[in-house]
């Protein structure tokens, strides 16, 4: 038993309903109790589909419990075929369904259904939404592309593209992207899957002469199957960042036996490499960021990071444990301690400890950030329905790149606007607790002295609120918000512990150094 108050994955059977959502022609039967509809708010509210999705759901009751489940599992089997006349079937059960142990792979099959009916077992108390859309997707290609006679010939500039589902994080702009990419590198893109494609698409997956992986946590068993079976190449670069789009296009290159570009072949073909350059963007550099998200998207934002932004990345995680080692990997090459957790209390003390200046995250991250009033922007699922804009806003490719560059660096504060407030923090108008100045005529006056008002004080590193009013002198009170707001109160709890062990009754500035001094030794 773990609690848990927020999850970063849903359970399994929610990643296969992502293969389902994403395919044409493919229904899931799923063997649930009533309430699991809830899954379908995920499509049509989040990823604002049009439709549900495709899933039929036996929403059984306490009161079947008693009786068969195994005949309303059935009994729905049935309606599905005769209602949705899909291609295939996919039939499994959800956590709860898992426990009544009624075999929905062996129930749909002495049904005699006429279509293929591929099995899922998802082991739902181990394993969770990434693991589940990867083992269905894997499945419905080994149900649907073995035993296929290669072509005698096959184009070695074609390929497939795998790995782009439902309630992916961008993945609608990415597709779009990648796909025009390729084009303009003379590749013909033959299968998308599983979106967009249907059963018989993924039958002719292995007509192509090479797979690319745009998301390694769906797709990978998948293309290493028709690796082992059919000797398919895999393009495993995953095109985020201008580093990585360039290796990307360098590996697709060489997959589809095209000699390599010149270096500088494609320079300008992005915006992200001038504007990084260009002089307002020094004031980037070395910045501290925390990444935290799924494990592509985070080994990805951690290169553009550093190497096209100039920022330090202070720590990388992500809450997938099936690609740790890539994580350890990447994290080793950063000088940072890996984070391999799917705790959110647990990222949020390490965001505390890293002290970035800039959060990069999911949702959750987020929340932790406006908490802790850092900047942050969202570069991984799970995400919530503003991360999936009406505008064009891929992650990969040269265009995904600017889209990057925009959204890391729009939260921070503007290099003049930093240093303005720095300089002039004790103004009435920039001090910590002036409002906005374009609400000025509606905005309560600020104090004339914000340090000499008592006023309760919250702390990122956990400290409870203390009243300031005693004790500290307003110079000492002003110095003290110099201190980052992380740290603030630990060094307000030290300076008044060191000023109570010497009995000193009145904290000036000269005692705030001291304590500083002291502890530091
Ligand atoms: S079956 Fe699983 S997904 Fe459905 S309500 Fe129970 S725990 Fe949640």
């Amino acid at each position: 038993m773990k609690l848990a108050m927020w999850t970063y994955e849903g359970p399994p059977h929610v990643g296969a309903m992502r293969i389902a959502a994403s395919m044409r022609g493919l229904h899931y039967v799923l063997h649930a109790p009533q309430g699991d509809t809830y899954a379908d708010l995920l499509f049509t509210m989040i990823e604002r589909r049009p439709s549900r999705p495709p899933v039929t759901y036996t929403t059984f009751q306490a009161r079947d419990l008693s009786s068969s489940t195994a005949d309303i599992f059935r009994d729905a089997c049935r309606e599905a075929v005769e209602r949705f006349r899909p291609e295939a079937l996919i039939v499994g059960a959800s956590c709860t369904g898992e426990l009544l142990q009624d075999d929905p792979g062996g129930l749909a099959r002495t049904l005699d259904l006429g279509l293929p009916v591929i099995p899922l077992d998802l082991p739902s108390y181990q394993r969770k939404e990434h693991w589940g859309a990867a083992e269905t997707f894997y499945q419905i290609v080994r149900a649907f592309a073995a035993n296929r006679q290669r072509p005698e010939t096959i184009d070695p500039l074609s390929c497939n593209i795998l790995g782009p589902t439902a309630l992916g994080f961008r993945v609608r702009d990415d597709v779009t992207e990648i796909r025009r990419l390729l084009e303009s590198e003379g590749i013909d893109v033959r299968v998308i899957a599983p979106l967009g494609a249907s059963p018989a698409d993924l039958a002719r997956l292995p007509d192509a002469a090479f797979n690319i992986v745009l998301s390694p946590e769906i797709a990978n068993p998948a293309a290493q199957w028709l690796k082992r079976t059919y000797g398919m190449p895999i393009v495993s670069t995953v095109p985020i960042g201008i580093g990585a789009t360039r290796d990307f296009l360098a590996e697709v290159r060489a997959a589809a036996g095209l000699p390599p570009r010149p270096l500088g072949a494609q320079a300008g073909r992005d915006r992200l490499t001038w504007y990084a350059r260009s002089v307002d963007s020094t004031y980037l550099t070395r910045k501290r960021v925390f990444i935290f998200g799924e494990a592509s998207h985070a080994v990805a934002a951690a290169r553009i990071a550093t190497e096209e932004l100039g920022f330090t990345v202070c720590g990388l995680g992500t809450y997938m444990r099936e690609f740790a080692r890539e994580i350890r990997d990447a994290a080793a090459r950063y000088g940072v301690e890996p984070l391999i957790t799917d705790d959110h209390l647990e990222v949020e003390d390490a965001i505390i400890a890293a002290r970035p200046e800039l959060v990069l995250g999911t949702q959750m991250e987020r929340h932790v950030a406006k908490r802790l009033r850092l900047p942050c922007a969202v570069i991984s699922a799970p995400a919530h329905v503003q991360d999936f804009p009406a505008r064009y806003a891929p992650q990969m490719g040269y265009e995904g790149a600017n889209v990057i560059f925009d959204s890391w660096v729009h939260p921070l504060m503007m290099g003049l606007e930093e240093h303005l407030l720095q300089m002039f923090r004790s103004d009435f108008e920039f001090n910590d607790h002036a409002a906005a100045s374009h609400l000025h005529p509606h905005a309560p006056a600020a104090p004339a002295s914000a340090a000499a008002q008592p006023v309760r004080d919250e702390s990122a590193d956990g400290a409870t609120a203390i009243d300031v009013g005693t004790g500290w002198t307003a110079d000492a009170e002003r110095e003290l918000k110099k201190v980052p707001f992380f740290v603030r109160g630990k060094a307000r709890r030290n300076t008044e512990a060191f000023a109570a062990s010497r009995g000193i009754r009145s904290i000036t500035v000269e005692t705030l150094y001291d304590a500083k001094a002291h502890f530091a030794r």
